[in-house]
């Protein structure tokens, strides 16, 4: 019997993916639900090839931004009885409801929307333990690191490394980085994916929500939890052991590979659907500290994080609107980490021991940060 599979967010590169890997393991799983934003046609497309029981459009033309209606659809879709796993490959704060829901349905969720984990780390950890549900990261650090501590103790691990490629500007002057264009931006070098997680990937602000993820996943405290540029993206993470050994995941950049072993974990099973890697082909592999006063905004994600409470979900909240600002072409990417920084300072710190008390910083720093770019 094929296992159960919720795609949320099936129209965005994370969903796509999916469906490729998906493609390739019809024996091992089928599609029961997929759902999409305001792409029609090509969730048309998708529900026409993969005939699922549940196809969900949060926005289904009625220029409502995807809320009302819209959430109730992803959550159906995530708590469907016939899904065992949910992938989520939603953007942004949008997939919260689901990742709650499902895990308070006992369901694994291979979670892509780290977004999710920051802005509310204590309550998605609650909701899996109330619920019988489980997270398993499809992020490619995260899914590096899983895959060099499962079946480890929790006290075997000493610290983790995680990747960051540097993004377009690694190389760029502050002042010239600071009035990139949203082409310049969008040109990654190593991954292809969505604008929202290519801006953060340019800001590193996606590196600052990747170690706050890696916290609630790996159970691991900040001081252990570090970061290094390595621009080819081909090692993705490390993890250190007590004894001061460290086992590396290593693979040519895909996500395909992250998200078949998210389906699949603890197991591991037959594809012939990704490049074999080829050390050759992978050349020289080079490593650089991160340069903090290059990447401001990867600073306040991590003081932030350091802070606790509601102020990673001020962070993310800020960060995405400042995001939207710069790819609608209103504020100059320099102004980016400048509003974050400036909605994480004014914001009064707080507690996130409810849903209640998260949405209220989400929507408080949002308010903020539109302010903030008017200013
Ligand atoms: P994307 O923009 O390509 O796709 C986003 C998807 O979310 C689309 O299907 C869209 O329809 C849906 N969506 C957007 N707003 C929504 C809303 N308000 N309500 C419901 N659905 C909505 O983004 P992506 O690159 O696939 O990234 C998705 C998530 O995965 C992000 O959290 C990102 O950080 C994470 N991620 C992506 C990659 C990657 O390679 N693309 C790698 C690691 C992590
Ligand atoms: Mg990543």
């Amino acid at each position: 019997m094929s296992v159960g599979v919720a795609v949320l967010g099936s129209t965005g590169s994370i969903g796509r993916s999916t469906l490729q890997v998906l493609a390739r393991q019809r024996e091992r799983f089928r599609v029961v639900a997929l759902t999409g934003h305001s792409n029609k046609e090509l969730l048309a497309q998708q529900a026409a090839e993969w005939k699922p029981a549940f196809v969900g459009l949060v926005n289904g033309g009625t220029g409502d931004g995807g809320r009302g209606k819209g959430t109730s659809c992803l959550v159906e879709a995530a708590t469907h009885p016939d899904v065992k796993i949910v992938v989520n490959g939603i953007v942004g704060a949008a997939g919260l409801e689901a990742t709650l829901a499902a895990l308070r349905a006992g369901k694994r969720v291979a979670l892509a929307n780290k977004e999710t984990l920051v802005m509310a780390g204590e309550l998605v950890a609650q909701a899996a333990r109330a619920g019988g549900g489980e997270i398993v990261p499809v992020d490619s650090e995260h899914s590096a690191v899983l895959q060099c501590v499962a079946g480890r103790r929790p006290t075997e691990l000493a610290r983790l490394i995680l990747t960051a490629s540097g993004g377009p500007f690694r190389t760029w002057g502050p002042e010239r980085v600071s009035r990139a264009t949203v082409a310049e931006a969008l040109k990654h070098p190593t991954w292809t994916m969505g604008k929202k997680i290519t801006v953060d990937s340019a800001t590193l602000v996606n590196k600052a929500l990747e170690v706050i993820e890696a916290h609630y996943l790996f159970e691991v405290g900040y001081s252990e939890i570090e970061v290094v540029i390595h621009p080819q993206s081909v090692i993705h993470g490390f993890a250190e052991f007590v004894d001061g050994s460290v086992l590396a995941q290593v693979g040519f950049p895909t996500m395909e590979l992250p998200i078949l072993y998210a389906l699949t974990y603890p197991d591991r099973v037959p594809d012939q659907g990704v490049r074999r890697f080829d050390p050759v082909a992978a050349g020289t592999l080079t490593f650089e500290a991160l340069q903090p006063e290059r990447f401001p905004a990867y600073v306040v994600g991590r003081e932030a994080a350091r802070q606790g409470g509601t102020a990673p979900a001020r962070f993310n909240a800020a960060n995405e609107v400042a995001v939207q600002l710069f790819l609608d072409e209103r504020i100059a990417f320099g102004r980016i980490a400048e509003i974050i920084e400036r909605v994480v300072a004014q914001a009064r710190p707080g507690d996130a021991r409810s849903l209640e008390d998260v949405l209220a910083a989400d929507a408080e720093a949002r308010r903020l940060a539109q302010e903030a770019a008017c200013s």
